[in-house]
């Protein structure tokens, strides 16, 4: 059996070796390092794709989020509402722009924002609400919007973990997460659903006039060389990284059934095991599985992982902290109600390996070890 990795990229490589070795030479053929053809074909296919008007490719997912925001016309001390559990970006960019974060509870079964928490967070200073659609699942998307309506507030949607799940709307009709917000951001990094050979990342959005602002925000606020209309950055997309993703956008699709494939076997036997809990699927959401994340409810968590890791399985926490106890939101971060469900999640939450490459003998072996584990802590 291969050693059991949390991700291997490297055999998902193998497959397509062929074809990416042709897409790099090309582009180092060509030296359009910067802004070659290959990024914009890649923004267009990716928006076929999705099923949306524009995307901007960018540098990574970070400055998706932070562009998302500069792109809206925010002032100092504007209130954005984000999940409380989740990886630190959208806080962190929130942060850096001198907003405020008000940090909103998760539901205890599918980890995303709760309505309710997200409602009643809303201020008059609030502006923006950045729903995590966190492991792949989709957040409550067509009750945010509803509520960002009545409100009157923009939605980013952070589509990190979650490029190619979709959402099912009342009337049965599907979106591409990312597609149904104001804004849309995704990562590239080598481990998300869609990766690249580095960092990249990218914006999505519907509207003409948005678009134009972020196409400008990521090149220096200019829309024509050396004359600057506003403070941007500079934010791209490497010609290099676009044309991996040309490559692997053809098989995106095939990874995203790979994981559900994995998921749900992993699903139907540890399902029974009373001391855990396996993730659910949201009947409005097509979960992606970037990752597969087992709840531990008997307080052996720690204990599990350290079991495991004996074994040579990796398995992780995502995450061990919520951001309302990290140092660096202590003078920021505001919140309307408890956090207890993200603080018991960072107690009871564990990874299993989940990518492309996992195979039936490395899965059930992982298996194996969970069952055997908490037999022995129970005899
Ligand atoms: C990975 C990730 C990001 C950031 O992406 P980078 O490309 O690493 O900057 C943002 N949000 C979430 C939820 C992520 O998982």
């Amino acid at each position: 059996m291969e050693k059991i990795q949390m991700v291997d990229l490297q055999t998902q490589h193998l497959h397509i070796k062929n074809e990416i070795d042709e897409a790099i030479n090309n582009v180092i053929n060509s030296a359009h390092f910067i802004n070659g053809e290959q990024v914009s074909e890649f923004a267009e296919s990716l928006a076929k794709y999705l099923g949306v008007k524009h995307v901007i490719p960018c540098a990574n997912g970070t400055d998706a989020l932070q562009i998302a925001l500069m792109s809206l016309n925010l002032k100092p001390s504007d209130e954005i509402i984000c999940p409380n559990f989740t990886f630190i970006s959208s806080a962190e960019v929130i942060g850096l722009l001198n907003l405020h974060p008000v940090l909103v509870d998760v539901d205890e079964n599918s980890f995303v924002s709760t309505l309710k928490n997200i409602e009643q967070a809303i201020t008059v200073k609030t502006k923006v609400i950045i729903p995590v659609h966190l492991f792949g699942q989709a957040a409550e998307m067509e009750a945010i919007m509803e509520l960002a309506k009545k409100y009157n507030l923009y939605v980013i949607e952070d589509t990190a973990q979650a490029l190619g799940s979709e959402y099912v709307f009342k009337d049965g009709s599907r979106k591409k997460l990312g597609t149904i917000g104001t804004i849309g951001c995704t990562s590239f990094f080598p481990s998300k659903n869609l990766g690249c050979y580095g960092d990249g990342g990218a914006l999505f959005t519907n509207d003409d006039t948005l678009f134009e602002n972020i196409k400008m925000i990521t090149n220096h606020g200019s829309k024509q060389k050396y004359y600057h209309k506003i403070i941007g950055c500079n934010s791209r997309l490497d010609t290099l990284q676009a044309a991996i993703l040309n490559v692997k956008l053809k098989y995106l699709d095939s990874y995203i059934e790979k994981r559900r494939k994995a998921a749900h076997y992993y699903t139907s036997q540890l399902q029974d095991l009373e001391q855990i809990i396996t993730p659910i699927e949201n009947e409005y959401s097509l979960h992606t599985y970037h990752q597969y994340t087992l709840k531990i409810i008997d307080g052996n968590r720690n204990a599990l992982k350290e079991y495991l890791n004996k074994k040579d399985i990796p398995a992780m926490i995502y995450y061990p902290v919520p951001l309302h106890k990290q140092e660096a939101f202590t003078t920021i971060a505001r919140s309307h109600s408890t956090l207890e469900i993200s603080e018991k999640l960072s107690e009871q939450v564990l990874s299993l390996p989940m990518h492309t490459e996992l195979t039936k003998e490395q899965q059930d072996y992982i298996i194996k070890a969970i069952k055997d584990f908490f037999e022995e802590n129970n005899s």
